[in-house]
């Protein structure tokens, strides 16, 4: 069998790690990414990487790579704890910590890193398969090729396209146009604290693992996650009690999102107050929730997709990152295998596409139920 050139559409965490992943397994590979550099966008969250995204990390990264992405993360309690609005502890969950595969260990199976950390590891080596400014607008079959249209004018052809273009995702529009996207109605605004010494010792300690959340009446929540030398501190609520229409959301300045948030907060703890008070302005920002709504299957093709571009899911469970990663993972070792064993490239896409959407989807609805649960976020409406 030939070895296919395989065409992914978006630099994001899922395609670059397909990228080493493909690459690793001696399979061709050119990235697309619409942003003209890797700063172009500030790349703002935290990311809680559990025992799959390790997996997926080790087994598509070089070993000189996860180690030193090993190297870089902290190592917060593994364990989520509950707190009401005045602080009182409410529970602890400890996360689950599978005893770790041969080579995973330097690895805790539960981490937090900075996103652009991360990716910033994803692009290491492979710089020069990542073409930067080119926008996919659209893609035409022809026999057993493919042939991506990029919005300069530009395409790109191969025998296999791997939408991994995130939530908004072109590919999926033009492959898999009956699925949907839909708005939770759960708003959160975002920001950092440094943890200055003193915050440090005001804290209380329990809350160096890898994330609190302290809920508040009417469904109004902080999410307080350390993270390097900072704070990670989202708040939500559903989006009529945030009392600012989306327009105004999207607009509003650092520092006015933060004296609306210290208005929702009036009666908390005041750590809270505290907190939300040393936000940095330049990092708050809105993040509008939305998420996926699982399809039925697909008859495979030369044409797939990874990541948020098929099953974006609300933040609520910390997972779609690491959704990403294991598709990347499992997209290769199907095709690698493939070519291994001379089985046809599209029995491996099915293969892949079903564990993928399988495991996928679940974890959609996971995160939908937390969201509810926790912020009384709308569930998922059927397709
Ligand atoms: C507040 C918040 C907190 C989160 N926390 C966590 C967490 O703790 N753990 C976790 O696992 N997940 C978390 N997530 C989810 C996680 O960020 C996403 O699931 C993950 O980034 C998806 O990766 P991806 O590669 O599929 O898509 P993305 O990372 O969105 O990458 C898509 C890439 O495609 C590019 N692109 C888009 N359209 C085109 C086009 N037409 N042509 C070319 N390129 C294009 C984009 O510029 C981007 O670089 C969080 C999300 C949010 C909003």
């Amino acid at each position: 069998m030939i070895n296919p050139h395989v065409i992914v559409i978006g630099a994001g965490l899922g395609g670059l790690c397909l990228a080493h992943g493909l690459r690793r397994a001696g399979i061709d590979v050119a990235v697309y990414e619409r942003d003209v550099d890797e700063s172009a966008r500030p790349q703002g969250h935290r990311l809680h990487i559990d025992a799959r995204g390790r997996k997926a990390l080790a087994a598509t990264l070089p070993e000189h790579l996860f180690s030193r992405l090993a190297a870089t993360i902290r190592r917060p309690a593994p364990r989520v704890n509950g707190f009401d609005h005045h602080l009182r502890a409410t529970g602890v969950f400890p996360l689950d910590d599978p005893t770790p595969e041969p080579g995973h260990a330097e690895m805790p199976a539960h981490t937090v890193i900075e996103r652009h950390v991360l990716r910033r590891i994803l692009l290491t080596g492979i710089e020069d398969v990542v073409h930067y400014g080119r926008r996919c607008v659209g893609y035409d079959t022809n026999g057993d090729g493919v042939t991506a249209r990029f919005d300069d004018g530009s395409t790109a052809t191969g025998s296999i396209l791997v939408g991994a273009d995130g939530i908004s995702s072109a590919i999926r529009a033009r492959r898999l146009p009956h699925a949907r996207v839909m708005d939770t109605r759960a708003r959160l605004i975002y920001g950092r604290v440094p943890l200055t010494p003193e915050l440090r010792r005001t804290l209380p300690p329990a809350m160096f693992s890898v994330f609190n959340s302290v809920l508040g009446p009417d469904r109004r929540f902080v999410g307080i996650a350390p993270v390097a030398d900072t704070l990670a501190v989202m708040f939500g609520c559903r989006r009529e009690r945030l009392g600012l229409p989306d327009h105004d959301l999207r607009a509003a300045p650092g520092h006015h999102l933060r004296d609306l948030v210290q208005e929702h907060l009036t009666g908390w703890h005041p750590l809270m107050t505290r907190i939300v008070d040393a936000w940095d302005p330049d990092s708050v920002h809105p993040v509008v929730v939305h998420t996926s709504v699982p399809v039925p299957p697909w008859k495979p093709s030369n044409v797939t997709l990874l990541g948020d571009a098929i099953h974006a899911m609300s933040p609520a469970a910390g997972a779609g990152a690491n959704m990403a990663l294991r598709d990347a993972s499992e997209l290769t070792s199907a095709l690698a295998a493939a070519l291994t064993h001379h089985r046809p490239l599209l029995d491996a896409i099915g293969d892949y596409e079903h564990a993928m959407t399988t495991e996928g989807f679940r974890m959609v609805r996971v995160s939908a139920a937390n969201a509810t649960r926790t912020l009384g976020a709308d569930p998922i409406q059927p397709g």
